[in-house]
């Protein structure tokens, strides 16, 4: 693996040796810190940062969460050295080009013809933008998403004062096209949000049917692939690979949202908003009296709902994208890598006698449950699970994530389970990480080990 003690004191280096040219910066008394202040400081530091979850185990399988690759901390930390700021030329020329480029690289993984797009500081922050453009475009008019979308569109539609509608999904957790189109029937639906990787359960809203329903009644199309996204490289119905149809139909979209700091490899925080038609960049027209004076080309912040933005993060995407490419040979291979662990993982829950799988898995994300009668059983042993697995001796935890899920999800799915209350906790992991991938058949191990009641898990080796 890349070495960063190596590679750090060389972006030490490459800026202090540009700054030399000016002069260098001499400091300042009053900046002066004491090194030993310092030493207990970062000490004290270090300490308090182990109280984390160890993200970047193979055996933590929980949340979308990993720490960035080396060649994106190499790059963070280098432009963060001068601290430029992407809202405009006048903050960072080099980064707001580099940010260019990546908005086009992530543009022509989509098909995107258009490069109308930039970085966000988050998916979230990036779908709010997308559904302000989408009510500037459409005033007064509803936007709805399914109820498997992630929370916060509803949140921004609150923001926005849009009126938020929910869609039905169907037996796989996907948008229900027949009560999408009663939806358009009897509202006044401006946009339609389409999720390519749900949240919770990784699924995939059928993107070509959401398209054609939308057009016929004029409304417009954003989708949401904050998490998703990135299988746009592996979107070949290949046997390690992903479904092509949804992703095939992103070039039609409207508007779509990607999180490199989900699967591309990246610190946070890092989305991006991509627009299909350059010309919403009407929307954005703000007067800035103390900015946009050094160049005549366009300035990140004159397209950008927010202001500041960490041109470290463009840099960090872009030195990563330079060895790591968006493509399937590049970044593909490691989302290969992470496919074929969740596929795995969810063969040897269909041959286990502890633990069933809720549904099969769409993208990384594998959602299970331990056998069990009813929904209370099921949630304590589940809760239970989470619990035990993380209580491991530290070479050999597990950590995991619990997803709630309620009757009719489980009769949907047909598990025949005495619904004895509403809702029961399940388990989601999520695989998103190529060495977690390789390590899935012994964390299976572990985890039915964990459920039968007279196994003993001291015996069990940590083989990666
Ligand atoms: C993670 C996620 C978001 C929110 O993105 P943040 O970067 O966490 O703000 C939105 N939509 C989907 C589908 C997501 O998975």
């Amino acid at each position: 693996m890349t070495d960063l003690r190596a590679w750090l004191p060389r972006a030490v280096d490459a800026v202090d040796s540009w700054m030399e040219r000016f002069g260098g910066s001499p400091g300042h008394p009053t900046l002066a810190v004491d090194d030993s202040a310092l030493e207990a400081a970062f000490t004290a530091l270090s300490k308090r940062l182990e109280n984390n979850y160890p993200f970047g185990s193979p055996r933590y399988v929980g949340q979308m969460l990993k720490p960035p690759h080396p060649a994106a901390v190499l790059g963070y930390l280098t432009a963060m050295l001068i601290n430029p700021n992407n809202h405009a030329l006048d903050g960072g020329p080099a980064t707001a080009q580099m940010e260019k480029e990546v908005v086009l690289d992530l543009a022509a993984m989509f098909g995107m013809k258009s490069n109308m797009g930039h970085l966000t500081s988050s998916g979230t922050i990036a779908n709010l933008e997308a559904l302000w453009v989408a009510r500037e475009s459409h005033p007064g008019k509803a936007i709805a998403f399914s109820a498997d979308a992630h929370y916060t569109h509803l949140r921004m539609c609150g923001v926005l004062g849009v009126e938020g509608i929910s869609v039905a999904v169907d037996d796989l957790g996907r948008m229900d096209l027949d009560h999408l189109q009663r939806v358009l029937q009897h509202h006044d639906v401006g946009t339609v949000v389409a999720t390519l990787g749900t949240t919770g359960l990784g699924a995939l809203d059928p993107l070509p049917g959401i398209i054609d329903i939308a057009r016929d009644s004029g409304a417009r199309v954003h989708v949401d692939t904050a998490y998703g996204g990135f299988f746009a490289l592996i979107a070949d119905d290949s046997p390690d690979g992903v479904s092509s149809a949804p992703f095939a139909a992103l070039p039609e979209a409207d508007s779509i949202v990607v999180d490199p700091h989900k699967h591309g490899l990246q610190p946070y925080g890092c989305g991006a908003v991509l627009f299909a038609d350059p010309s919403v960049s009407r929307f954005y027209l703000h007067d800035s009296p103390y900015t946009y004076f050094s160049s005549d080309d366009i300035h990140l912040g004159e397209i950008s709902l927010e202001c500041s933005r960490a041109g470290a993060a463009a840099a960090a995407l872009w030195l990563t994208t330079q060895v790591i490419p968006l493509t399937d040979s590049g970044l593909g291979q490691v989302l290969r890598a992470d496919r074929r662990g969740a596929l795995k993982w969810a063969e040897l829950l269909e041959g286990s006698k502890n633990l069933k799988l809720y549904q099969p898995p769409e993208l990384d994300i594998v959602v299970y449950f331990p056998d069990r009668r009813t929904m209370g059983e099921i949630d304590a042993a589940s809760a239970k699970l989470f619990c035990d697995a993380a209580a491991l001796p530290s070479e050999q935890r597990i950590d995991l994530a619990t997803y709630s899920v309620d009757a009719q999800g489980f009769t949907a799915r047909k598990h025949s389970i005495e619904a004895d209350r509403a809702r029961a906790r399940i388990m989601r992991s999520t695989v998103m990480k190529p060495e977690s991938a390789v390590a899935v058949t012994q964390i299976h191990a572990t985890i039915e080990s964990l459920l039968v009641p007279d196994s003993t898990h001291s015996t069990l080796t940590t083989e990666g």
